[in-house]
């Protein structure tokens, strides 16, 4: 089985299943969890865990309603409840001799190549001392433009940075279904998907919404970034006592496997950037020369939509606005309005500065 043979593995949790509908946290239920990452350790694995459920408890403490809150305000509560979400991990693992530290992302920390590598070294240290990454999304500080806003893709982004071999997605739905398991008591549930393709993305139109901030649509992005990564991923329901436990003896829930891929670290995180800052619509012509293997140069940019620096993730788009492929812009937006339909060696004229003759280097640029 899948889990059995990874080596190391991100667990996600949902807010559902620390806090239930009563505003109860589910300490019996958290009890049992680290039981089943001991199992996990003591089969040699390295586990990271990626919680949710800093808002919710800051709702707990402050006892107000997490439905109506402002940005502003809800970033002050998480900070509130992400050390309520720490204390009642920490309270509990301890008893088992789990050691857990805190990290706490902000886009950026896996968006910008430098910052991603940082965060694996910090991850891989933290295994050699013996200690649990705890991760959630550092929702004080993020802003709605800088922000995963779901634990699902953060979750993916964390196994992909981090280099492990399985997600598991818990949440309150046990997985993907061919039709709405609420209302057609006939409804299977797909145990493996190899392919995300129109069949896959129809059962998601008609699943089941979960109680958590991502429902079905931002697990199925996950999957996507998973699948690239060369990592497992499931949907799981993680209600019951001892959910890993459950998996690795009944295995009722739906994994996504990896697509073979010869791409590098470096192009699997281009090509899974979560937040790419503009487009670059080109002409057949530089489609063409991408195919060949050729970098993108501006004589074949037709237009642009959005703002980036230097640096920034774009994606590329034929004249029927189709994504072709991504890519780490060379230039900044506005010096590409100025270059856009020009031959390479008027770029400096133009600019005024000498630069460099690409817009995207194929090196940094990978099609979809
Ligand atoms: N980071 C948020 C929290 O801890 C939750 C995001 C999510 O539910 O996916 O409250």
């Amino acid at each position: 089985m899948y889990l059995n043979n990874s080596k190391q593995v991100v667990i996600k949790i949902g807010s559902s299943l620390l806090i239930d509908d009563k505003k109860n946290i589910r300490k019996k239920w958290l009890i049992e969890f680290a039981k089943d990452i001991e199992l996990l350790t003591k089969n040699k694995k390295k586990v990271i865990i990626v919680s949710s459920g800093a808002i919710a408890l800051g709702c707990k403490k402050l006892n107000i309603n997490k439905k109506n809150l402002k940005l502003d305000k809800s970033q002050a509560v998480a900070s509130i409840g992400q050390i309520e979400l720490m204390n009642l991990f920490n309270e509990i693992f301890k008893k088992r001799k789990l050691n857990l530290s805190q990290i706490l992302l902000t886009l950026e920390d896996t968006e910008i190549r430098r910052r991603a590598i940082n965060a694996k070294r910090t991850f891989e240290n933290l295994f050699d001392l013996g200690f649990i990454p705890l991760v959630n999304e550092n929702d004080s500080i993020a802003t709605s433009e800088i922000k995963y806003g779901d634990n699902d893709r953060l979750a993916s982004r964390v196994a992909q940075i981090s280099g492990s071999d399985c997600l598991i997605l818990f949440s309150d739905v046990d997985g993907l279904f061919d039709s709405n398991p609420k209302l057609n008591k006939d409804a299977n549930l797909i145990s493996n998907v190899k392919e995300i393709d129109k069949k896959i993305e129809n059962y998601i139109s008609k699943s089941v919404s979960e109680h958590g901030t991502g429902g079905m649509k931002t697990k199925i992005e996950a999957a996507k970034i998973c699948q690239i990564s060369g990592c497992y991923m499931a949907i799981a329901n993680g209600l019951k006592f001892r959910p890993i436990k459950n998996i690795i003896s009944h295995n009722y829930c739906t994994w996504f496997l990896p697509k073979i891929s010869k791409l590098d670290a470096r192009k699997k995180w281009i090509i899974s950037s979560i937040s790419p800052k503009g487009d670059l619509i080109v002409d057949d012509g530089a489609i063409l020369a991408l195919k060949k293997g050729k970098s993108l140069l501006a004589a074949g940019i037709k237009n642009i939509q959005g703002k980036f620096k230097k640096g920034d993730h774009v994606k590329i788009l034929d004249k029927n606005m189709k994504e072709y492929a991504r890519g780490l812009s060379s230039f900044n937006s506005e010096e590409i309005l100025r270059i856009k339909g020009q031959h390479s060696s008027k770029i400096s004229e133009i600019l005024g500065y000498v630069s460099k003759s690409e817009v995207i280097h194929k090196d940094d640029m990978v099609e979809i």
